[in-house]
């Protein structure tokens, strides 16, 4: 009977080793797919990142004033300076405009993409109580025409296109998803065996927690499973509380 016994303990330890050595054999393994992943996974991330993140930029911006002259033609002025000091149209001044085009900006941790907005009017009638954004005016429209006659002067055809447009084309900037790439790559080679290392350890603590409290009850001479006092016990295999199997 204790050869039985000695020989199922020594079995015991070889499989204990053996199943510690495999644990180790799969953190290390773990590790090792982790950093295969992590290419695959900066790619998808980048694509997600770039279709969820997006600051909301303003690019091209104008504004200006609007008059009617002596005969009653609507003029449209560009005018850089905010307090109007460069304007030098003539006829009476009826009111103000200012357009801008707004860009989204697409991507983390850098921009990968731009998607510019169809363009914004804003227009301050003198005759009218309230500032109005988003105004959109008709190509009949003599303000328009005014408007659009300034923004061709000045140089504004991209501004003037993007007003017409619904969905101004995009772009894509190849340069920012290749290095965007790269950044998440290198982030997740670092985060992904880093949270493997934390959840080994987290798992080795509470294997030690849990051997200590079994070196505990031994010590104590109690059952290491239910806690059942085994002394004057010592010649028994099993607890004959719970049946665990004595060392
Ligand atoms: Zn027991």
């Amino acid at each position: 009977m204790m050869e039985l016994i000695r020989r199922f303990r020594r079995m015991l330890r070889l499989v204990h080793y053996y199943s510690a050595d495999r644990s180790y054999t799969i953190w290390s393994q773990a590790v090792a797919i982790a950093l295969l992943a992590s290419l695959p996974t900066a790619m998808i991330a980048v694509i997600v990142l770039n279709a969820t993140i997006r600051q909301i930029e303003t690019g091209e911006h104008v504004t200006g004033r609007l008059s009617r002259d002596a005969a009653g033609g609507l003029n449209a002025q560009i005018v850089s300076d905010p307090m109007f000091s460069d304007y030098s149209g003539g006829g009476r001044m009826i009111g103000e405009f200012t357009m801008w085009v707004p860009i989204h900006r697409h991507g983390w941790p850098i921009v990968t993409s731009n998607r510019p907005q169809p363009a914004q009017l804003g227009l301050n009638l003198y005759d009218q109580a309230n500032t109005r954004i988003g105004v959109r005016l008709g190509e009949d429209s003599a303000i328009w025409q005014a408007i659009e006659e300034a923004l061709v002067g000045g140089g504004h055809r991209a501004m003037l296109e993007a007003y017409h447009q619904p969905r101004p084309p995009g772009e894509q900037l190849w340069l920012g998803w290749t290095v965007g790439t790269l950044m998440l790559w290198a982030m997740l080679a670092v985060l992904l065996p880093l949270l493997i290392l934390m959840t080994r350890v987290a798992s080795l603590l509470v294997l030690e927690r849990r051997a200590r409290r079994v070196a505990a009850l031994r010590a104590k001479g109690l059952c290491i499973r239910c806690g059942y006092d085994l002394r004057g016990l010592e010649f028994n295999d099993r607890c004959p509380e719970c049946g665990v199997l004595l060392e």
